[in-house]
């Protein structure tokens, strides 16, 4: 890929008889279809049409047909599948201070993966180089050393430009403002490359995963740092400049103005981030900022200061919430990160706010949930974003079209 990436598309239009085996994919990846007949009742194709476009996706290995099942008609059908293992993706998600790398199937599944204590300040050439040598090391403990590459996906802790591929403006991502980091990954691997804020992926993880049948979903992760993602109408929005969802460095009213690590003062993760937090309970060693992790100790010691702070924090970042819900009347709410999945007293905060503060209309059938990831969201939004971006049907028909294999091998 050179330059600009196109937006991916998700979720389908009306069908469109000139339409190609891009989107016959897309009506068996979204579950609408399975079986041949359920594509022609769909598309109101001939079976003879469907199967043309069919034997373009088995030619390009995408599509598996699975044992033949009688209908309840008694007319023979095979289910139709993505081929999971028609290529392999490379996922990164760089943190504050550690890196995961894996390799997934097309299915975002996870084939071997690593984690490097990588720190943010050893600056982009360094730290791409590392990265770079330990997903050599990832491709070949999953045993995917020739197996075509469809694409890598890159998650940041920081705003991104997604289109141009590189970190914007203010973020803790000090020396990497407007970086190209595609430039420096495709001399290894000349495959897309897609890279977001690590946000967007938590949030694109948690909807294709659990929640792909609701339309609107906000996810907030409230962590050592606070930021937020959104789905809208199954797409992730990132605004203009890649902004959008940045929560965390929007003013709170009415709690005191203390002083913001991005230099502005009462932002809200000054008031409820990790760091804000540690700083409130003190205690920590002379001159280390503590950190989300530490404040979750405090917690899970039952140290009933620690707790009521966590509540209370919820409280404040349930006026974000309650803001943000009146603005997007999101189907879901997931939230994310160390201190929303500690013990649901954030929890407990957010909920009381949004159903105080929001009219009914918007809360009637909004769901506030903690996200059901353990570990691996960030990676498996990144395999997610590769996926949306090569399987969209634009881009597939193209690729077939012009008769090449949808993903080069290595
Ligand atoms: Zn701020």
């Amino acid at each position: 890929m050179t330059g600009r990436t196109p937006a991916a598309t998700q979720g389908s239009g009306p069908w469109h008889p000139d339409d190609g085996p891009g989107r016959i994919l897309e009506l068996i990846t979204s579950g609408r279809a399975r079986t041949r007949s359920g594509i022609a009742r769909i598309t109101g194709l001939s079976r003879s049409t469907v199967g043309q476009r069919l034997d373009a996706l088995f030619e390009a290995g995408l599509v598996r047909e699975g044992a033949a099942s009688t209908s309840a008609r008694g007319r023979p059908s095979r289910a139709l599948h993505l081929n999971e293992s028609a290529g392999i993706v490379i996922a990164v998600d760089i943190g504050e201070s550690r890196t995961r790398v894996a390799v997934t199937d097309l299915e975002a599944r996870v084939l071997a993966d690593a984690v490097e204590p990588l720190a943010l300040s050893e600056g982009p050439e360094a730290l791409l180089g590392r990265i770079t040598a330990t997903v050599h090391e990832v491709v070949r403990d999953a045993g995917a050393g020739g197996r075509p590459i469809a694409g890598i996906g890159f998650g940041l802790p920081a705003p991104v430009d997604y289109e141009a591929g590189h970190v914007l403006g203010w973020s803790i991502m000090t020396g990497w403002d407007t970086y190209d980091i595609r430039a420096h990954l495709r001399a290894d691997w000349p495959v897309p490359i897609l890279i977001d804020n690590d946000v967007n992926l938590l949030t694109l993880a948690e909807h294709r995963r659990f929640w792909s049948d609701q339309r609107n979903l906000l996810y907030i992760k409230a962590g050592t740092g606070v930021g937020s993602g959104m789905v809208i109408d199954g797409r992730v929005h990132r605004g203009s400049q890649g902004a959008a969802g940045d929560i965390g460095h929007a003013h709170v009213s009415g709690f005191g103005d203390p002083q913001c690590r991005c230099g502005n003062q009462g932002c809200l993760e000054s008031l409820v981030g990790g760091w804000a937090l540690a700083r409130d309970l003190g205690g920590g060693r002379p001159g280390e900022e503590g950190d989300a992790r530490s404040v979750v100790e405090h917690v899970r010691r039952g140290d009933s200061r620690a707790i009521a702070a966590l509540r209370k924090a919820g409280r404040v970042l349930g006026e974000s919430a309650a803001y943000a819900t009146s603005l997007l009347n999101p189907d879901v709410i997931v939230l994310g990160g160390l201190l929303g999945t500690t013990g649901g007293h954030l929890m407990a905060g957010v909920r009381e706010v949004v159903y105080q503060r929001s009219l009914p209309l918007a809360t009637r059938q909004l769901q506030i949930v903690p996200t059901r990831y353990k570990s691996h969201a960030g990676i498996t939004g990144a395999a997610h974003l590769v996926r949306d971006h090569v399987l969209a049907p634009a881009t597939l028909d193209s690729a077939l079209a012009a008769g090449s294999s949808p993903f080069p091998a290595p």
